[in-house]
């Protein structure tokens, strides 16, 4: 028996958070079934689950119109882990800043948006993670950064602003862990989370 994971999946990099999760259930002895969710009924299945970046207006519009919104708020209330990646974060916050934007509030930090600049101002850093031995090559594209942390611990800064957030269970990154091999982010938010509950090898068995 394996653990059951989601990937929100109404937009952005689905397949690669999916593969990332499965690398980082690898590395820590676990086996997982990543579903794509398009549509309610799911998240209430899955013990971890992963909301993609993309664009967080249209992400943001679709989970709520599709139900799937007060599932992630449920799944958080239950102590499950959630990352929360770029346009993830921005809807995983407390406040986006941006009135398309419908906050799930379940990371008590407020984000401001494309903080590090347009497409064109993509770049990649070595960002020093509190629970990472070294450096993780952090993708920024379009990033949020967070500008306000009320409950969150900051994870990781970069240019003095935090880009990587814990409050609880909830994991949120400005940049995209999916896109490179190096999958410890994602064994940090699921795998090594003391503030959240994935069933144990043997309940699972
Ligand atoms: N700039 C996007 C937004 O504000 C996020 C970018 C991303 O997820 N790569 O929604």
């Amino acid at each position: 028996m394996s653990l059951t994971a989601g990937v929100v999946a109404v937009q952005g990099d689905v397949s690669e958070h999916a593969a990332a999760i499965e690398r980082a259930a690898t590395a820590h002895g676990r086996e997982v079934t990543v579903h794509e969710i398009r549509g309610s009924g799911i998240v209430p299945e899955c013990d971890l689950l992963a909301m993609p970046g993309g664009e967080s207006t249209t992400i943001s519009r679709l989970i709520h119109s599709d139900g799937i919104a007060p599932e992630i708020q449920d799944h958080v209330a239950a102590g499950k882990p959630l990352l929360a990646t770029c346009a993830g974060l921005i809807v995983a916050s407390s406040d986006a800043g941006d009135d398309r934007v419908d906050e799930l509030d379940v990371i008590d930090v407020s984000v401001e948006r494309n903080a590090f600049g347009r497409q064109k101002d993509s770049f990649e850093a070595p960002v020093t993670v509190a629970g990472l031995d070294d450096p993780y090559p952090a993708v920024f594209i379009r990033a949020p950064a967070v500008d306000a942390v009320g409950e969150a611990d900051v994870l990781a800064t970069w240019d003095e602003r935090p880009v990587a957030v814990q409050d609880g269970p909830v994991v949120g990154t400005s940049f995209h862990p999916e896109l490179i091999p190096d999958s410890r982010i994602h064994g940090l938010a699921f795998f090594e989370n003391e503030a959240a509950a994935v069933p144990a090898l043997e309940d699972v068995q």
